[in-house]
């Protein structure tokens, strides 16, 4: 019998049922509590929902800095091994976590997939039953060849081309991975090097490598520069959890450019910290104040995704609400879209953005209609 005075019994009367939570309201539970407390708050039942087979994770490399795996080992809490564990997922391969390879016994390079990390992706990849996570660009230059980016004796493109074609679902995390980002900023090479993301090149959807490829895989987009460590967890545990559907959901829970909309409907600008000093029309000049960073060349209301409720580090802060004027880096279009970065009125050419740019001085800086009685979190799209 439920003892109404035990702070447990209550508990549970309140906590949604897991096993009967369908997509929306495991979607709403995951945006509500943070990776942290939701994995906390579900354990036992992720656990015992997932003693089925183990979900293995094949983690590719491209052309990028690792900062996305920085920021989902930076996420301190939970840290990405009792995240995995709690989802009984196995992070079978990954290049910067994998213990040393390329073993010599001999004097000879060792063959086996212990200690050789390309049989053991090879191994893996003819198993199959593993969900691909993608982080880095796909170079396809020279002229298609992909061999500006080659480790041991294939290209980048091979592997991928391989890894994915046997994927159970694929998920794209950081906008280099999403859309080309950094790597595909316009320069004197970027035609020759002709990086793309897995499914987008830009805000192109018809320029990914996939389609380069011929390859049919639906692709969920996690961007970022870095990608935020609740993103990459709570939509790989969506995955992992069936409560995402790959790929019969994803049309109703990703937007056009494959974001998942829970992380990525709200913009910057409408919670930002500073935003009564924009409703004021009161604007920084110089970096290190507390107003409204707009004629310092913020492009937070052309920024897709929750960080000004989210917050990043734990919690803690984020860009604006640190100093640093937002620069957009979920949008397919980034960096060049956003560039040049702080400076007043730039970055017009928000392509793909859905919103109007602003225009340069005076302040015909529209004001954002906001439906202020209406939850960042909800899940604002009926399936
Ligand atoms: S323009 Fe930037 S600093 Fe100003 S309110 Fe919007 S997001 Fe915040
Ligand atoms: S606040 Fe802007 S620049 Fe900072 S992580 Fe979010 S979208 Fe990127």
């Amino acid at each position: 019998m439920m003892n109404k005075n035990n702070p447990h019994d209550s508990e549970k009367t309140e906590k949604p049922d897991f096993f009967n939570m369908d997509r929306r309201t495991f979607l709403k539970a995951a945006c509500l509590l943070g990776a942290s407390a939701f994995l906390g708050t579900y354990r036992t039942e992720l656990v015992s929902a997932l003693e089925m087979a183990e979900t293995k994770i094949v983690w590719l490399h491209g052309a990028e800095c690792t900062g996305c795996t920085e920021s989902l080992l930076n996420g301190g809490d939970p840290d990405v091994i009792a995240a995995l564990s709690a989802l009984n997922t196995k992070l079978a391969y990954h290049e910067t976590l994998l213990a040393g390879q390329g073993i010599f016994v001999d004097d000879k390079p060792a063959n086996n997939a212990e200690l050789n990390s390309e049989i053991l992706v090879d191994e893996l990849i003819t198993e199959g039953n593993y969900i691909l996570v993608v982080e880095g660009a796909i170079p396809n230059g020279p002229n298609g060849s992909g061999r500006f980016f080659v480790v041991g004796d294939r290209t980048f493109k091979e592997l991928f081309a391989k890894a994915a074609g046997n994927a159970s679902a694929i998920l794209a995390v950081g906008t280099c991975a999403a859309y080309g980002g950094i790597n595909s900023a316009s320069s004197a090479i970027a035609q020759l090097t002709d990086y793309r993301g897995v499914a987008f090149k830009g805000a192109d959807s018809s320029g990914g490598m996939l389609r380069e490829l011929g390859i049919n895989k639906p692709v969920i987009n996690i961007p970022g520069c870095p990608a935020h460590p609740d993103w990459i967890l709570l939509t790989l545990s969506a995955v992992v959890l069936g409560k995402i559907k790959v790929p019969s959901d994803l049309p109703s829970v990703l937007d056009r450019y494959g974001r998942p909309r829970a992380y990525f409907d709200e913009d910057v600008h409408d919670e930002c910290p500073r935003h009564e000093y924009y409703e004021r029309d009161e604007f920084d000049t110089e970096i290190g104040g507390h107003k409204c960073l707009l004629k310092l060349g913020c492009k937070g209301k052309h920024a897709n995704a929750d960080c000004s409720i989210r917050k990043w580090n734990g919690g803690a802060s984020m860009c604006v609400q640190a100093g640093s004027p937002c620069i957009a880096c979920v949008e397919p279009g980034f960096p060049d879209s956003s560039r040049p970065f702080y400076q007043p009125g730039s970055g017009s050419s928000l392509e793909g953005d859905s919103h109007s740019s602003d225009s340069d001085e005076g302040d015909s800086y529209e004001k954002y209609s906001r439906d202020k009685s209406s939850d960042y979190r909800k899940i604002r799209r009926d399936d």
